[in-house]
């Protein structure tokens, strides 16, 4: 079976642009943003360019879309105001997801800025607990991504993942992320074997692998453990390419997307070189 493999690709000029991008690259999984990034609100979605966007993915090889929410969002954010507005956001953003038929949602759990890890995990389950609420029977997983632990942030250690996921009601609407740089920065390593192993072994104990849906693909430009999050391209950080080995011919994760988002110009070359990489890397 041939394993989905693609980048997080630009919508610059509409949605739809990204699946004409993401065909000429020859990508058959990608991450997109359903609006820019760096807004807390956008416009709602034009119908002409969602009905574009669908029909545009049917005809294309692309199997497997994920979008990434907003930088600003903050599930647990210590401001109250910051909060709300984090959580209408987040809201927002799942919608777009819904009306475009994109299935997943990804997001970083947030920081807690002070308040403790204890608190910040569980208003991050109230606020995902009320948007699947205004949500109803939405389609969209909501996607907890793995992160490096900067700062006050959260999701740095799988007990993390499974603590939200206990208080969060609607399980079934919830998926995990595994950023190959957040986690290694975090301290799971996963350049030889048996420490690959471990690293798996343990999240699936913790976390469990079904809810394993998507791999963000990134080499680090940080140390194991460093707690900072720079990605890197692959083979030429500290993961280097025998952690990424571990990761292509691990049969458990054959059918997980694994999409890159490493540094990149606007052709997107280097995502191609990228994949050639990691395609090479398959025994
Ligand atoms: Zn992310
Ligand atoms: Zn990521």
């Amino acid at each position: 079976m041939k394993q989905l493999l693609g980048a997080h690709t630009s919508i610059s000029g509409g949605v739809s642009t990204a699946i004409d991008r993401a065909e000429k690259l020859g990508f058959t999984a990608i991450q997109i943003f359903t609006k820019n990034n760096n807004r807390w609100f956008a416009k709602p979605l034009d119908k002409n360019e969602i009905s574009l966007f669908k029909e545009k993915q049917r005809d294309s090889n692309i199997r497997f879309i994920v979008s990434h929410d907003s930088y600003l969002i903050n599930l647990c954010a210590k401001d109250k105001t910051i909060l709300e507005k984090s959580r209408k956001a987040f809201i927002d953003e799942l919608e777009r997801c819904e009306a475009l038929g994109i299935p997943y949602l990804n997001f970083h759990p947030g920081s807690h800025g002070g308040q403790g890890e204890k608190e910040g995990l569980k208003i991050i389950a109230e606020s995902i607990n009320i948007a699947h609420a205004k949500t109803k029977n939405f389609k969209v997983s909501s996607m907890i991504e793995l992160t490096a632990g900067q700062g006050t942030a959260l999701g740095y250690k799988f007990e993390h993942i499974a603590e939200i996921l206990e208080n969060v009601e609607e399980k079934n609407r919830m998926s995990v992320c595994i950023d190959t740089a957040h986690i290694f920065a975090a301290g799971y390593d996963l350049r030889s074997s048996k420490v690959y192993k471990k690293t798996m072994n343990e999240f699936d104990e913790i976390i469990g692998l079904d809810k394993l849906h998507c791999f963000h693909m990134n080499d680090s430009k940080k140390e194991l453990g460093s707690r900072v999050d720079r990605h890197e391209h692959i083979g030429k950080g500290f993961i280097g390419l025998d952690g990424f080995r571990n990761i292509m011919n691990d049969k458990r994760l054959i059918k997980i997307p694994k999409i890159l988002e490493t540094p990149k110009g606007k052709e997107q070359l280097e995502d191609l070189e990228n994949l050639k990489i990691l395609r090479s890397l398959i025994k």
